[in-house]
Parts: C-alpha cells; structure tokens; sequence
C-alpha cells in the first residue's frame, strides 16, 4: 500500500477512536490513572450498541435454529480444564523484543506483516513460501531458527528501524490466579482464554436436561481474558474482552457439510447488517491448530487492513476426548438413528463481541462534504442503533414540549428513545447524527392541530409528515431484528 494511502488509513483510525470518546461509546479504562493498556470500557451509547450485537448474534443463533441452546458458564473452571485443552501447554506466542526500541512484538506478526508485503508488491510465491517456511520453526519450537529467518528477510523494528532482536521465547496467554484464602490450600487457576470449554464440558448436562439430538449446538456470550504480547489497534486487541461462541455437535463424518454450511450462514450474517461484499473475505488457514482439521477466518477491511472478525473451526473431536480422558467420565453420545456410542466431531463459530462492535462502528462512520458543508454521522443499521429515535419539540414554547413528552412516554416501553429540547432543532440533529439514531421526531405546530410529526431520516436527512398513530409501526419495522434476520 503507498505510504499516502496508509497515513490516511491510520487518520481514519484515530478519527473513529476520538469519535468513540467524544460521544460516549468507548473510552479507554481507568483513564484518569493514565488508562490500562489493552483494556477499555463501553460508554452510554456503546452499551446500547454492544447489547444490540449480542442480542442479534444470540437471537439469530438460538432462535433461527430449534436445535441451538444457550449456556452461560463460569469464568472460573477447573485447572484440569486448561491441560486438558492444550492451553496450558501450548496457547502461547512466540514473543521478541527489539534491543534499541525496548519495544515488545510477535515474531509470527512480524512475519505475516512481511508476508502482505510481499503479496501486495504481487511476490505471491515468496509470501506463501515465507509463510510455510515460519509454520515448520513454529511446529518444532525452533526459535533460534525463526529468529534467523526474521533477520534473513530483513525484519526490522518499525521504531528504531534496526534488526537487533533478542532471543525468540514462548509467552502463555492465560492469566493466572489463586483460588482460596489460606495459602498452603491455595491453587492456581485461570481466567478462561475462551468460553467455548465451558461449552465441551457442560455437554453431556445440556444434551441430557435439553434433550437434544445430534446434530445440535450450545452457545455463549462471555467474557474471555488473553495476555496479549502486543494490543495497539483499540479494541481489536484487548486484554479483557468478550467472545460469543457456538459450538455444533455433529456426527462423525459429516462434519465438512456442517463446516462448509456454518462458513456460508456467518458471512451472510455480516452482511444482513450491513457490511458491503467487498469489504468481507474468507481466509482460509494453511497452518492448522492443534485442535482442529479445518478453519478459516471471516475477515473485515479494517483501517489497518484485513483483519479476523470471526473464526470458524472444525474441531474434530479433540476437545471432548481430551475431558473424557483426563476426568474418565465418558463424554459419548448414542444415536438411536445409527444405533451407535460416539463422541461427537464439532463445528465452532467464534466471534469476539468487541471485534464485531468495531466493525460495526467503522463500517457505519461516515465523513459527507456536500458543497461548503460536512457531516459526520454514524450509518447503524436500526436495528442497531444504540438510539432508535430523538423526539424533539420545535420551541420549549406553545404546549410543543407537552405533546413531545406525550409521544416520548407513549414510545418509551417499546424502543430506546431520548427526548430533547435544548438548542435548535439543526445542532439536535447533528447531535443525534453523530450518534447514529436513525430517527429524528420533530413535534412543531402543526402536531397540535392534526397529530402528525415530521421524521428527518439520519442517512439522507430527508423529511416526511406522518401521524403519530404510524409511529409505533414505522420504528418497529425499521428497527426489529427480523429486517436482518430475513436475509439470512
Ligand atoms: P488473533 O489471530 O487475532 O489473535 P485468534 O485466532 O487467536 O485471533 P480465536 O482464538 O479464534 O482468535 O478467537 C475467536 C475470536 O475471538 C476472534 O475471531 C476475535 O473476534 C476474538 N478475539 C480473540 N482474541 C481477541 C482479543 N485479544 N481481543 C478482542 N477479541 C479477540
């Protein structure tokens, strides 16, 4: 990418993180101790938007599909757990640190970043092959190697511009802590780095009590904690951050048709709310983890380029025979339609809530010129929206804010609605603009005489007279989640 387009890029970035401030939607955490690094909370508007994401996601899971459940487990789970999934042992990242900058990277980053380089300067061979090559050292941990291979393809530290890199070493990403007040009966546990082991071993529970038949699936929205090397991109990265997994149980054998079936369902999600084809891919992995015998990412045109939104896995049945083996509790499934026991293979879908909602807020922030004038708005989708709609009197005068307030508690019950009056009718819109409420309800004097309001259209400022007995019926088409789920 020419340095031109790359600079506008990281601008636009900074614009959407300042505008996340500004009006209440992210702000970084503890900020007024300097902020924590890689950790972040939801303002007023954020809150609203993150809830719609998590509601749409779990509605469209568990209520699209008969044979989807909830669960919502424990942070905390057995430490057995996270031997059992491989987590103790492997979920690390091979970190590097550069000796002049002081500043702390993934070497594998660092060598998928060289890799783009390569296939944007259309060296497609060479990229894949550098890949390849870093996959084989990342197998056999071999770090002085992978080291040497970043030093060969002149790596450097964007910072100080130098390849003076330390040895490479493993970092495991679970954060640990103590459980239990009396130290000599204290043991380390762990916050979990993926909800989706609360799912394996509370299988055989959900399937029993919900009486579920395979093929059948468990999701979960939870919180999930990972001590990332390297969290510079907002809230892509963080430290804290919240994931909604689904896991489908499936008969041995079939799980190809249900991996290929799930890929297609998740990236028509994406797009029923909204987000353009050519901003959307699949990218399918070379290097497998352990655990799985297929994958592939759904990825999003981020300002910083395209990036893992979501990831789809066929998981085989590692997950499950590992808890069969280490609690000896069978972790089996009969199915009367075959007349056989089986541990059923599994089809993950993972999605990280804060990764969604940043796609979400790029893909709707829009900077508009139109002749001497700009605006800035936020194009949500309604259903969305943090705020459906502003009702707003003309003047504070002449029984106007009366009738406003009549309609705002009407409305209330059923949608997430403000009231306004201060300033003038054009700076409530912008602020509502900026918010990204689709709806403006101007109450004038025509209202009293005949019950109809003006709607002001957020994306294309148009206005329209309706009665304020269409109202209700208008928003609600608008903004209910089956306009998205239609186009499933
Ligand atoms: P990455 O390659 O970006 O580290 P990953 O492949 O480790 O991601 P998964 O383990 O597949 O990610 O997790 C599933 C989803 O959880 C990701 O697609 C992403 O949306 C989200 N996620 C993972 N790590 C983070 C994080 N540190 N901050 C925010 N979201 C995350």
């Amino acid at each position: 990418m020419a340095k031109s387009a790359q600079l506008q890029e990281s601008n636009l970035l900074k614009d959407i993180i300042a505008h996340a401030k500004e009006y209440g939607f992210v702000y970084p955490s503890s900020e007024i101790y300097d902020g924590l690094q890689a950790v972040y909370d939801y303002g007023p508007y954020g809150v609203e938007l993150k809830n719609n994401l998590k509601r749409l996601w779990w509605e469209s899971m568990t209520r699209l599909n008969d044979n989807i459940v909830g669960l919502d487990s424990a942070i905390f789970m057995h430490p057995t757990t996270w031997k059992a999934s491989g987590h103790v042992d492997s979920f690390n990242d091979p970190m590097v640190d550069n000796k002049d900058s002081k500043k702390r990277y993934r070497a594998d980053v660092l060598i998928e970043e060289k890799a783009a380089q390569y296939e944007q300067a259309g060296e497609v061979e060479r990229a894949k092959e550098l890949l390849a090559a870093m996959g084989k050292l990342l197998d056999a941990e071999d770090f002085a190697a992978l080291r040497d291979l970043m030093i060969n393809e002149g790596i450097t530290c964007p910072l100080s511009g130098t390849a003076n890199w330390t040895e490479i070493r493993q970092f495991n990403l679970m954060f640990s802590t103590q459980v239990g007040s009396v130290s000599e009966d204290s043991s380390t546990i762990y916050l979990r780095p993926e909800t989706a082991q609360g799912i394996f071993v509370n299988f055989l529970n959900v399937q029993k009590t919900a009486r579920m038949k395979v093929p059948f699936g468990i999701a979960q929205i939870g919180k999930a904690f990972r001590n990332e090397i390297v969290a510079r991109q907002f809230i892509f990265r963080m430290r804290e951050f919240e994931q909604m997994e689904m896991q489908y149980f499936v008969r041995p054998g079939t799980e190809m048709e249900w991996y290929s079936r799930w890929a297609d369902t998740r990236v028509k999600w994406h797009k029923a709310l909204g987000i353009p084809e050519e901003k959307i891919r699949r990218h399918d992995h070379d290097k497998l983890a352990h655990y799985a015998n297929a994958a592939l990412d759904i990825e999003y045109q981020f300002p910083f380029g395209f990036k893992e939104v979501e990831g789809i896995h066929s998981r085989t049945d590692f997950d499950l025979k590992a808890h069969q083996e280490y609690s000896k509790k069978k972790q089996q499934y009969f199915d009367p339609e075959v007349n056989q026991n089986y541990i059923p293979y599994v089809i993950e879908t993972s999605i990280g809530a804060d990764r969604l909602f940043l796609m979400t807020l790029c893909n709707a922030y829009t900077e508009e010129q139109t002749g001497e004038k700009s605006r800035v708005y936020l194009k949500f989708h309604p259903a969305l929206a943090p705020v459906k709609a502003a009702i707003l009197p003309l003047t504070k005068k002449d029984g106007l804010p009366e009738k406003a307030k009549a309609i705002f508690e009407d409305m209330k019950y059923d949608f997430n609605i403000i009231y306004e009056e201060a300033a003038s009718i054009g700076k409530r819109y912008a602020r509502q603009d900026l918010i990204g409420t689709p709806f403006c309800i101007a109450v004038d004097h025509q209202t009293l005489e005949d019950d109809t309001v003006t709607i002001r259209h957020r994306d294309s400022t148009e206005q329209e007279r309706v009665a304020i007995s269409d109202l209700h019926g208008r928003l609600s088409a608008a903004c209910s989640y089956r306009t998205v789920f239609e186009k499933i």
